[in-house]
């Protein structure tokens, strides 16, 4: 049975933050795995 990219993705866990943990909404910027309060720390 044939499985659309858009269920395969759906099903996938939701993205956490690698810094604090917290769970992220998918954003533009997909290449990051931190949320936009950690991402912002150089
Ligand atoms: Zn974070």
């Amino acid at each position: 049975m044939l499985i659309s990219p858009m269920q395969f993705f759906r099903n996938l866990p939701k993205k956490k933050c690698a810094a604090c943990k917290k769970e992220m909404e998918e954003q533009a910027d997909c290449y990051t795995n931190k949320c936009e309060k950690c991402s912002t720390i150089i």
